[in-house]
């Protein structure tokens, strides 16, 4: 499948600091947009229904997986996660360039589905950091950190299958990675004709 807008897939472990550098990158690029997932689990602190995450029971999730409702979806950390076409298609076709936040498995589901897809892993500098930040993070059990810590393990292996790794050590620096990623991808051939079709007019490198 293929859509005119770029299709930016952020994958990382639970405490790498995922969610607050793809809102940071967000704030910075109102060309930007963010795909607000389906879950089924329950809101957490001051979450909406609605801004971070759509919030369904478990039988309503299996109906739209059913109906085939979601372009990827998988189970994380025992709850069910999908993204839908309804959340994402449209502006897609209209050329908008869309970030997904999700796990590895729907990354790597999206990537089949849209080759074109630019997957980036967000690391954490050591296992040690990565403690400390789920630690800080002040919301998580001791039993929760274990296990999250349990599955990063295997997590972090898959960003070999990723086409970018920003290494999240200090913010700023991993913001201007991600900002990097987006404006070359952005900068490729297909993108400028594409965005900057006068330019490849005036210069007969499209014909009308
Ligand atoms: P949390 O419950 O902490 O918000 O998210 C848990 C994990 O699920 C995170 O890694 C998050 O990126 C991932 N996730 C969120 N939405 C989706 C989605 O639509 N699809 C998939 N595959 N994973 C998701």
């Amino acid at each position: 499948m293929e859509y005119p807008g770029n299709l930016f897939v952020v994958a990382a472990p639970s405490g790498a600091g995922k969610s607050s550098l793809v809102k940071a990158l967000l704030e910075l690029d109102a060309k930007l947009s963010v795909s607000i997932s389906h879950t089924s689990r329950a809101p957490r602190g001051q979450e909406q229904h609605g801004r971070e995450y759509w919030f369904i029971s478990p039988d309503e999730f299996r109906a739209k997986v059913q109906r085939g409702e979601f372009f990827e979806w998988a189970e994380v950390h025992g709850n069910l996660y999908g993204t839908s076409r309804g959340a994402i298609e449209a502006r897609m076709i209209q050329g908008e360039d869309v970030v997904l936040e999700i796990d590895y498995q729907g990354a790597l589901q999206i990537k089949d589905i849209f080759p074109y897809a630019v997957l980036i892993f967000i690391l954490p500098p050591s296992w040690d950091e990565l403690q400390q930040r789920l630690i800080r993070r002040g919301d998580t059990q001791t039993e929760v950190i274990a296990q999250r810590m349990h599955n990063a393990r295997h997590e972090v292996a898959q960003a070999q299958h990723f086409d970018f790794v920003v290494i999240n050590a200090l913010f700023e620096t991993a913001l201007f990675d991600l900002k990097s990623i987006v404006h070359a991808q952005r900068l490729k051939y297909a993108s400028q004709r594409r965005n900057r079709s006068n330019v490849f007019r005036a210069l007969d490198l499209i014909e009308d």
